[in-house]
């Protein structure tokens, strides 16, 4: 089968693997936003489709057979127009998710909010001198309200613009321990941690590190998967729900 995988995750990695080696055709998408971004296997192709309208075009022009949406929870643009796209060139989607943090043996301690308007609000309430985990794409919700105190951010690629002054942007990516998280929290002193819901232990190291210290976690819910949307949490329940959908497609 010719299969496109929306990428940018360790999950879609693994699965443009996997499908390559069961024989697929697979093409891995990639938004370009990292420099030197880990390639999966099989082919790659880098940047924007030219929206929902270039992404239909491109499963039509390709003759794609099934799109697994396999980026971040928290892409919610291209996951959106995956589901149109699909949609309209009768194409089956899965959307492979890793498992939130919501489960996690912690997550009951935290404060759980649906937007960063909700985060600010919440980390102000506790703390003075937060740690920004939230990444590069939502710090304009921060930039202006936050402009003037201290704030310690953590972020994978360089701002476009400078950081206000009284900032600390570190530069870093997972797989984090908790020893050196730990040791980050206590250096600066932060007494809030912001983050997503991303899942995983790349990044959770940090989670564990501030119940250490006592650091309260606000946590950004993740968006919604839309109900008709094929929805599987592992690499074999995605290959498995794209035979099934695609053996109903051509029913
Ligand atoms: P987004 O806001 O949902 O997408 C914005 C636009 O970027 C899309 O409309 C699309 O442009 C392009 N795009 C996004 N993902 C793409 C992909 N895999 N292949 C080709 N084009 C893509 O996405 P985002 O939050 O900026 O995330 C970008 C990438 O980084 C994703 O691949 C995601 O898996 C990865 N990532 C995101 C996060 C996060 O926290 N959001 C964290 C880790 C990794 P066109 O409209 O021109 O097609």
């Amino acid at each position: 089968m010719r299969i496109l995988i929306l990428g940018g995750t360790a999950e879609a990695r693994e699965l443009a693997a996997t499908l390559v080696d069961a024989g697929h055709e697979v093409t891995s998408s990639l938004a370009g936003r990292v420099r030197d971004p880990r390639l999966p296997v099989g082919i790659v192709r880098i940047g924007g489709f030219g929206g929902l309208d270039g992404l239909h075009t491109w499963l039509t022009a390709h003759r794609v057979e099934a799109v697994v949406d396999a980026t971040h929870p928290y892409a919610e643009q291209m996951s959106s127009h995956a589901v149109q796209a699909c949609s309209r060139a009768l194409v089956p989607l899965v959307r492979l998710e890793r498992p939130g943090w919501a489960q996690h043996p912690l997550a009951s301690e935290w404060t759980w909010v649906d937007n960063h308007d909700q985060a600010r609000a919440a980390a102000d309430r506790v703390g003075r001198y937060p740690f920004l985990t939230t990444g590069r794409q939502t710090l304009e919700h921060y930039l202006r309200p936050w402009h003037d105190r201290q704030v310690l951010v953590r972020i994978v690629e360089p701002l476009d613009e400078p950081a206000p002054p009284s900032w600390r942007v570190i530069r870093d990516r997972g797989p984090y321990e908790v020893g050196a998280q730990t040791a980050l929290l206590r250096e600066h002193g932060v007494d809030v941690l912001l983050t997503k819901d991303s899942g995983g232990r790349y990044t959770s190291a940090k989670l564990e590190a501030a119940a250490e210290l006592g650091v309260p976690v606000v946590v950004l819910r993740r968006p919604a998967i839309p109900r008709e949307v094929t929805a599987v949490t592992s690499t074999a329940a995605a290959v498995a729900a794209i035979v099934t959908l695609s053996s109903s497609a051509t029913a």
